[in-house]
Parts: structure tokens; sequence; C-alpha cells
């Protein structure tokens, strides 16, 4: 059976596309008493994007936390929020930041007209109704968040997107301006998040001509970004990483990620550790997978200054490191298109335990 997968229905790009919005904005908002809901990371606020936001009489705005990566309980109290602000649903939600912040408002659109916690939601395609209508702005680059079919979120057990057609966003708005100011570390953990996005859907099983195509151009565009510019920013460097992330997303919708994110969703889960950093902690053990993309990857830390946290999972007690390991195990096809249909036998718990105690 091959995948028929949603894309994104609308994109604009560029420098300063962001000032657009309104009007794309102004064509929703048909109804008398239609109201939009801005969801906007709270590192913003005061910023000299407010302004700039397109904010109307009635509109609602919740200024959202990311410090801790979205859980479902999280999702729950923003729903909420949006339901009591009135009694009519809103034109659209609109989320602005970063993976965290973009994974918010779409889990938001989709609750509004799904019953109960978003919690029963975690998994593939149990998403009935279609959700409002929304829209993402990236201020940082490399989740692919933008263009994908999920919203990552941690539940009361489990680390795991809501996968649906329903997910993914009406319309994203790729204005490089807006991640022009981004912390140079935080840029870079983002930005392996794609970067090793690439790698693990170039290298897997389940890779296909479409794959592929958009991996090849993420990494080259990784390569520029990263290697050629190095530390260098500008705005041309933030375009290509716009565009790698927004080819990485591509490329692992019609494939999948691979043993790093597998492992990187334990970290996070049980330490609380974020997505990109996670991600950059698990790679640096991996040679044994990907020996050619981790010495890349040590070259790119080393061209941009980068200081992995170290000792992160090497000390923590059995139990915690038990769970990390129930819920890497979790995420069954990452770990098929990374080792093929076998891979139980080749990946077992003690082996998991091993590379954790190595980060
Ligand atoms: P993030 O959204 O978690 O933000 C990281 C930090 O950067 C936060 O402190 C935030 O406030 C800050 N920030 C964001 N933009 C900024 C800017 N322009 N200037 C200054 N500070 C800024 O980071 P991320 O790496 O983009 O996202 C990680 C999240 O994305 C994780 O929760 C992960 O699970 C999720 N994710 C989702 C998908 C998907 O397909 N839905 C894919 C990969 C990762
Ligand atoms: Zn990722």
């Amino acid at each position: 059976m091959f995948r028929n997968f949603k894309m994104v229905s609308r994109v604009i790009f560029g420098q300063g596309c962001f000032r657009q919005l309104g009007d794309i904005l102004q064509a929703l908002r048909t109804l008398n008493g239609s109201f939009m809901v801005f969801m906007v990371d709270d590192v913003f606020n005061s910023s000299e994007l407010v302004p700039k936001i397109p904010f109307d009489d009635g509109d609602l705005m919740l200024w959202v936390n990311v410090d801790k990566e979205p859980t479902t309980e999280y999702v729950d109290t923003l729903t909420d929020k949006v339901r009591s602000f009135s009694p009519n649903p809103p034109a659209g939600i609109i989320g602005i930041g970063g993976g965290s912040t973009m994974d918010l408002a779409k889990a938001v659109s989709l609750m509004v007209t799904n019953k109960g916690s978003s919690a029963n939601y975690q998994g593939w395609d149990i998403v009935k109704n279609p959700g409002i209508y929304h829209a993402g702005i990236p201020t940082l680059s490399g989740t692919g968040a933008e263009v994908s079919r999920t919203t990552v979120l941690c539940g009361p057990d489990k680390k795991l997107g809501i996968n649906s057609d329903h997910t993914v966003f009406d319309q994203i708005v790729l204005d490089p301006e807006l991640i022009l100011d981004a912390p140079a570390q935080q840029r870079f953990y983002t930005g392996m998040d794609c970067y090793i996005h690439c790698i693990e859907s170039l290298s897997g099983t389940f890779l296909n001509a479409f794959s592929k195509s958009y991996g090849e151009k993420a990494l080259q565009l990784c390569r520029e970004v990263f290697i050629k510019d190095g530390p260098k920013r500008g705005l041309e460097s933030e375009e290509n990483l716009m565009m790698a992330s927004y080819c990485g997303g591509m490329s692992i919708a019609y494939s999948q990620v691979g043993i790093c994110h597998a492992l990187s969703y334990g970290l996070s889960f049980v330490l609380g550790i974020h997505h990109g950093v996670g991600n950059c902690i698990a790679f640096n053990v991996l040679d044994e997978y990907y020996p050619e993309g981790v010495d890349e990857f040590r070259k790119m830390m080393d061209i941009n200054q980068i200081q992995l946290p170290k000792n992160v999972a090497a000390e923590v007690e059995t139990e915690s490191l038990e769970r990390m390991i129930n819920v890497s195990l979790v995420l069954e096809p990452l770990w098929e298109n990374a080792l093929g249909k076998k891979w139980k036998a080749m990946m077992t718990r003690a082996k998991i335990k091993e590379l954790y105690q190595r980060m």
C-alpha cells in the first residue's frame, strides 16, 4: 500500500513575507465575530515582532512557554482557553515559534474539534474530525515541523506524535528574517535535527526516489550553512537553512527517521532534554550505524564551536534507564527503517542500554 499523504496547502517564502500574514488572514475573517488565535513563543513577548503580528480586536493572544517540550496536559489547558474564550470556534490558529510552538498550534487546532484529552490521540490516524484552519510560522529552522503530519507530544506514558492528515498546516509562512536572531547554539542544535533527518532518511530501508530527492537537497543545504558559512550568519544562510528544514521534512514525510531519533525521544521523555540537543547527544555515539554522518557532524560542531553536554545519561539510575529504553522501543517504524524488518534481533534492550550509557 502506498502512502497517499497530505501536504501543506499554501506556502509563502521570502525575506519580509511575514508582513503579508494580515492579508492572508483577512480572507478568513469572513463571519461576523470570527476571530484568530495567535499562539506565540513567549520568548518574543515585548520583542520587535509583537507590533508586526496582525492582531485584531477580538482576537486571542496565547503566549506559550516552551521551556519544557509540549505535553498533552499543556495542549489540553490551551485548548480549554480557546474554548472558553468564545462560544464559537476560532477562524484560525496561528503558531509563531520553533518546532515546539508550531506543534502546540497544530495540536490545539485538532483538539478544539475533537473530544477528550490530546493524550488519546497520540499515535497514527486516530484523529476523526478535521481541525481548525492552522498556520505555522517558524522562528527556528530544522525540525521540519512546518511540513510534517505530526505534532510531537509528551503524554502520561510516552513521547509520541499525533500523526494524521488533519495535523498538516493549511498555510506556512517562511520568512528568513524571523530566524536571523535565533541564538547560535539553539540554531545549531535545531539545524542538526534537519541534518540528522537527512542522514537517517538517506540511509534507511524505507528510502525511495521521492525521499532521496528532498533528502539530498536538504543535506547539500545543511553543508552550505554549517560547513561553508559556519558561524557566519546572514539572510542568505538563513534562507538556505529554512529550505533545508523544509526539504528535510519532506524527505522524512515519505520515509522515516531512525536510531538517533528513537534514542533521543527516550532522553527527552525521561530527562527532559530538548529534541535538537538530544539528537546531537545521541548521534554522537552512533558511529557504528552512521559512520560518515557522525564524522561530518563532528566537523560541523568544530567549525561552529559547539560543545555538547557530557555524561547526561551515563549515570542515570536503572529505573530511569529502563523507562528510556521503553520509550525508544515504542518507535517501531524508526527502528525498522534503520535496521530492516528483523531489527528486533539486532537492537536488544542490552544494546540500547549500552548506547545510552555512552551518552
Ligand atoms: P523549540 O521550539 O523547542 O525552541 C527552543 C528554544 O528556542 C526555546 O527556548 C524557544 O523559546 C527559543 N526560540 C525559538 N525561536 C527563537 C528565536 N527566533 N530567537 C530566540 N529564541 C528562540 O525548538 P525547536 O528545536 O525548533 O523544536 C523542538 C521541538 O520540535 C520538540 O518539541 C520536538 O519534539 C519538536 N519536533 C517536531 C517535529 C514535527 O514534525 N512536528 C519534528 C521534529 C521536532
Ligand atoms: Zn527530528
